[in-house]
This record gives C-alpha cells, sequence and structure tokens, in this order.
C-alpha cells in the first residue's frame, strides 16, 4: 500500500511537522509519562491513554516499529507544584491507614486493569520510579558536576537561570512564569528563581519518612521530574524521538524534564512532543483533587462497556478539549454496539480486500497520518460500512481494528461487571424466594443501567440494550 506522510503537531515547534524516526532501524522510541499511583485514575487520565494508545498504533499501522516505555510514579510527586506540600503518596498512605508502598501497589494494580479494559496496549516497559533511584542520582551527580545544581536547607535544586533556553517548550522564560504565577507566589525562599525546581527532598530532620534512601547529599527522595529524564534516557538514549503526556505538563513537569536531560548530556532530548488536551466536566479540567470526578468503574456500573470509553474519545481530536457527558457516553454506546454487532455478524463472512476496501482504507489511513485525526477516520469508517459488500466491510475492519481498538472482529465473551453481576445475582435469588416486591425493583435497577433480563424455566437469563 502506498506509504503516506506522518504528520505530527509538535508543542516544541508549535508546528506540524513530517514525522520519521531518527534511529537506522526504524524503531520510534516513545516516552509516557504515566500516573502518580495514590488514587484511582479518572476518566479524564485515561483520555490521554488512549490518546497515547492511538499514537502508538498508528505509527505501527503506517508500518513503524514503536518501543514504548511508561514510568509509575511511586514517590516524589508533591501536592504542590512548588515542590512544597506533601508526597501524594504519603497522603495516600495516611488516608487510608497504609503504607505507601502498599498504596502504590494498589493503584497500580487498578491502573492496569483499567488499561486492558481499555484495550490500552502494553508499554515496552513498564517502570517504577522508586526502581531506579540509582539512575536519578546518577543524573543528579551529572548536573552537580556540571554546576547546574545548589544546595538549600530543604533539598538538592535545579538552577534554571544556568541552562540556556529554560521554557522553550512552553514558548519562553517570561511565559514560563506567568503560568507558574502560582508557584511564585509560594515559592520557597531559599530559591534562586521562581521556576527552580527540586531534584532531591532531604527527609525532615529528626522524622523518618516511609520512602526514603541514601545519597551522597543525605537521606530522602527524588523530585518528581528527575525520573522522567533518568527513565526515558536509560530506555531510549539520551536523544529520542516521541515525549507525550497531558497539557499540564507543558509549563512544569516536562519543560523542566528537558532542561535536566539536556543540561547534562549536551544534546537535543526529544525531538516531537505530543500533548493532549483535558476532558472536561461542566467546563472544568477533571481532576483528582477537585473530587469532582468520574472512574471507569463509575460508567461500568451505570452498564456501559470501557470501550464505549475508547469510542467516545474518538469524537474529539486529541488537541480539542472534550466535554463529557453521561449523554455524549450513551450515543457512543451505541455506536460502538452498532458496530460491534455488525463485526460479529461478519465473523461468519470470509473477508474480501478488493480495490474497493483499499480505496476506503486509503481514506482511513490518510486521517489516522494527519496528526491522529481519529474523529476523521471514524467517520471515514461509517462512510465505508455504508457502501463496501460484507466480505469487504470485513476485510476493512480487520485492518481499521488494529488502530481503533475496539475489538470488533473477535467474539464476543460479554460479561457483566462484578456489580452488576451482584445485581443480578440478587435478582435471581428474589424470583426464587417469590419475593416479586423486591424482584420487580431489582429488575427496574437492572434495566435503569442497561441491562434487560428475561425469565425462562430453566433460570433467568440478562441481555443489554
Ligand atoms: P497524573 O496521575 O496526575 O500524573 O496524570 C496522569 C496523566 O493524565 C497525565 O498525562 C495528565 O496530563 C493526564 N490528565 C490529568 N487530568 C486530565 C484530564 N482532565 N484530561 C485529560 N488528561 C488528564
Ligand atoms: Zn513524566
Amino acid at each position: 500500500m502506498r506509504s503516506v506522510p506522518i504528520l505530527l503537531y509538535n508543542t516544541l515547534s508549535r508546528r506540524t511537522e513530517e514525522f520519521s524516526p531518527s534511529s537506522p532501524e526504524g524503531i520510534v522510541g516513545i516516552y509516557t509519562c504515566g500516573p502518580t499511583v495514590y488514587n484511582h485514575l479518572h476518566i479524564g487520565n485515561y483520555r490521554t491513554y488512549v490518546f497515547e494508545d492511538c499514537l502508538r498504533r498508528t505509527l505501527e499501522f503506517l508500518g513503524l516499529k514503536v518501543r514504548h516505555v511508561m514510568n509509575i510514579t511511586d514517590v516524589g510527586h508533591m501536592t504542590s507544584q512548588a515542590d512544597e506540600g506533601e508526597d501524594k503518596m504519603e497522603v495516600g498512605a495516611a488516608r487510608e491507614g497504609k503504607t505507601a508502598w502498599e498504596i502504590a501497589e494498589f493503584y497500580t494494580k487498578s491502573f492496569l486493569e483499567d488499561s486492558k479494559k481499555l484495550n490500552l496496549e502494553a508499554p515496552d516497559v513498564l517502570c517504577r520510579a522508586t526502581d531506579n533511584i540509582l539512575e536519578q542520582i546518577a543524573l543528579i551527580k551529572r548536573l552537580e558536576e556540571k554546576g547546574f545544581t545548589y544546595r538549600a536547607s530543604d533539598g538538592v535544586y535545579f538552577d534554571t537561570s544556568k541552562f540556556q533556553g529554560y521554557g522553550r517548550l512552553a514558548g519562553g522564560q517570561a511565559r514560563i512564569e506567568g503560568l507558574q504565577e502560582g508557584a511564585r507566589v509560594v515559592a520557597n525562599a531559599q530559591k534562586r528563581n521562581p521556576t527552580d525546581f527540586a531534584l532531591w527532598k532531604f527527609s525532615p530532620a529528626g522524622a523518618k519518612r516511609q520512602m526514603e534512601w541514601d545519597s551522597p547529599w543525605g537521606k530522602g527522595f527524588p523530585g518528581w521530574h528527575i525520573e522522567c529524564s533518568a527513565m526515558s534516557m536509560k530506555h531510549l538514549g539520551e536523544s529520542f524521538d516521541i515525549h507525550c503526556g497531558g497539557v499540564d505538563h507543558i509549563p512544569i513537569h516536562h519543560t523542566n524534564e528537558i532542561a535536566q536531560a539536556e543540561a547534562a548530556t549536551g544534546k537535543p532530548f526529544v525531538r516531537f512532543w505530543l500533548h493532549g488536551e483535558f476532558l472536561v466536566l461542566n467546563k472544568a479540567k477533571m481532576a483528582k483533587s477537585s473530587g469532582g470526578f468520574i472512574r471507569l468503574k463509575d460508567a461500568e456500573e451505570k452498564g456501559f462497556d470501557a470501550l464505549d470509553y475508547r469510542y467516545f474519545c474518538f469524537g474529539a481530536h486529541y488537541r480539542r478539549q472534550l466535554e463529557f457527558s453521561w449523554e455524549a457516553l450513551e450515543a457512543a454506546r451505541t455506536a460502538r454496539r452498532k458496530l460491534r454487532d455488525r463485526g460479529q455478524e461478519l465473523l461468519k463472512v470470509e473477508p474480501e480486500a478488493g480495490p474497493d476496501v483499499m480505496k476506503a482504507l486509503e481514506a482511513f489511513r490518510s486521517r489516522i497520518a494527519e496528526d491522529l485525526d481519529m474523529p476523521g477516520a471514524v467517520a471515514s469508517l461509517w462512510d465505508a460500512m455504508h457502501v463496501l459488500p460484507p466480505a469487504g466491510q470485513r476485510a476493512y475492519l480487520q485492518e481499521a481494528d488494529k488502530v481503533l481498538g475496539l475489538r470488533l472482529l473477535e467474539p464476543a465473551e460479554d460479561k457483566l461487571s462484578e456489580d452488576l453481576q451482584a445485581l443480578f445475582d440478587r435478582y435471581c435469588a428474589a424470583r426464587k424466594a417469590k419475593d416479586f416486591a423486591a424482584s420487580d425493583a431489582l429488575r427496574k435497577d437492572l434495566a435503569a443501567k442497561g441491562i434487560k433480563v428475561k425469565d425462562a424455566r430453566g433460570g433467568s437469563t440478562w441481555s443489554r440494550g
């Protein structure tokens, strides 16, 4: 098939550029910032991970090989962006009466389970900050030897005034200071510049932290930003192709990653920076700290499948905000089910990829290659479904679903979520006990969550819809 240019919007240059891998073997190195595992993730976080998954699948679909590295932040992400406040992991531990280590394990597991349900391809490397402390210390030492650091009473800091071009990613130093205005107000008085940030924080005098390590500067723990510079370079080399995250990472986290990496190596760190816009709820960013957040589990309890949410994410380009509403998720569910049902019927048909299929796939390919235009790709998919014969539809879906990841042609093994299964079990028990008032109420409850029940002699069965 004809190869198409891959166009990606690069935050660094503020332009859409043609992408090709820098390695002679054609392998694309991608680093994506993973979650801070002190709480469950919300569906806003997953919007970013779905976008990154589409990026990976698109590059693979267009014939490239990908090496994807993702981190798990399990130490050092402070509640305030100005490196003040508490470590989010310790906050999570105090909230739940568990150790920070238990919290990290529990929420990492929750993240991996959700990722599977959303059909996110597993990264080639998943690395934890706490497993890479020596690498982080080594990078700080390199920065110290080159004169980029200074010591304050609570830690070792990066001196941003010594790094030429600091803030380039966000549009320059002046803009960065504007964006970090909040940080400046609460800034540590010992910082030489408001944008300086902690590389290593000391454990508080006289107190033992749950997570702390020895270092050349004293007992403590790494700052949040250093983990991503250290682990990305460990697994992808000192210069690599693509780095992603949500737009909130542009002014601080990614800006600081660039400063640390480039100050240490003297080389350009990353060629393409891609950032996903927010999922918003009532016009405000969905955030763990605001309390107004929705989990994937909440949607499942209302009878949605995680893949309904995946389809919903395709409703806006990744660089535009996407407003969440249950009505919009319902519309996504209806559309996805229609496609899935069609896919299930097509399992009986032999695929046949004639010129009409090739042409339709060419249209799909041109959409995804243009800065991951998923809304355009989905529109071209519906067009194709209207014009192709069944054998062509099957051949088409087989290809397109490699990027969409909606499991359209996988034989459905439909299972209820744990909560819905419990509700259904209670329904059956109420019927068995001839408690019809209870079974009627439970039937209504199930119907409201998208589950229809049918009673027969041998027992009750359920279906969706
Ligand atoms: P965190 O666990 O806070 O580090 O966030 C994990 C990822 O989710 C980061 O890439 C964030 O940029 C992203 N993120 C956070 N909130 C949202 C949101 N409302 N919509 C989309 N992405 C988000
Ligand atoms: Zn990161």
